[in-house]
């Protein structure tokens, strides 16, 4: 068919590639891909000729009109990352906007993803999940997102969190996750499908020492698990409040913090009680 269909590959293991995968590639017109020198040994293991031209970050604007205009005359083009699924944290959302926004046919080969494979062999609460790609890499930036994902938490997100991260930057990040989440059940997933794949589960404060004492290598996915319902603390509860007192009524804005914390309804109601007799300070007039 024509269109543009996005091809998952590969995360380390060439037997993952489905054969729906290998007939998208070896039929396409045009393979696009992040990295075309890594791509051609890929088509080659599968014996796939295809004419291959790049499509990464710097360049993903610069290209859409073009591959539209193939499109457009009727062309099969294949989209494909570095590994995984293109997209997730890899290029091609641009042009797929752009494809979808032009009326044109756009289509996938799901496959492999380290996020989902890593979620999976966790451990951890499957549903719901979050992926965050890779986190900020300088410390401060880093330690503000987690902060954020931390403030989110105490209005009443609950979702097992999944970043990519870069060996050397691992130990430092499960540095920062275990002061800014507390001692949680979490897990790190290296070199999945291939032969040294290992998934350590275990607490943040023990995976921040074992990686800091053993620099860990390969590709590497970190989970976080939610926090337990019962840890929200009292004070946590008054964003929410008056956030979901903002578009409901008392009653139901206790029902819906309560759900969304795992706080006993009872105390969540008395809560938001208290506040409505306490609306936020008045901000002062200016003179
Ligand atoms: N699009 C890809 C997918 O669907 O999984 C992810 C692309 S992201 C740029 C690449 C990162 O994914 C790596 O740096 C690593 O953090 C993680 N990753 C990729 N392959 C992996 C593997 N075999 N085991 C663990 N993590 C992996």
């Amino acid at each position: 068919m024509p269109g543009l269909v996005l091809v998952s590959t590969p995360i380390g293991n060439l037997g993952d590639v489905s054969p729906r995968a290998r007939a998208a590639l070896a039929g396409a017109d045009l393979v696009l891909a992040e990295d075309t020198a890594h791509s051609a040994r890929l088509l080659s293991a599968l014996g796939v000729r295809a004419r291959c031209l790049s499509l990464h970050e710097h360049n993903e604007d610069a290209r859409v009109p073009a591959v539209l205009e193939r499109l457009r005359a009727g062309q099969r083009i294949a989209l494909i990352s570095d590994a995984g699924t293109p997209l997730v944290s890899d290029p091609g959302f641009r042009l797929v906007r752009a494809a979808i926004a032009a009326g044109l046919p756009v289509g996938a080969v799901p496959g492999p993803n380290a996020a989902v494979t890593a979620l999976v062999l966790s451990g951890l609460p499957p549903l719901p999940f979050l992926v965050l790609g890779f986190p900020p890499p300088k410390p401060a930036a880093r330690a503000g997102a987690f902060a954020a994902l931390r403030a989110a938490e105490a209005a009443g997100l609950a979702a097992t969190l999944i970043w990519y991260e870069a060996p050397h930057r691992l130990a430092a990040m499960l540095a920062d996750l275990h002061a800014v989440f507390g001692d949680r059940p979490a897990a790190v997933a290296r070199e999945l499908t291939k032969r040294f794949e290992e998934i350590r589960r275990a607490r943040l404060s023990e995976l921040a020492a074992h990686y800091a004492a053993e620099a860990p290598r390969g590709e590497i996915t970190v989970l976080l698990g939610p926090p337990a319902p019962s840890s929200a603390a009292a004070e946590d509860l008054e964003p929410a409040l008056r956030a979901a007192l903002g578009a409901h009524s008392l009653r139901d804005a206790a029902a819906l913090v309560a759900a969304a914390t795992g706080r006993p309804r009872r105390e969540v109601y008395a809560r938001a009680l208290a506040l409505t007799n306490d609306p936020p300070a008045a901000k002062p007039d200016l003179p």
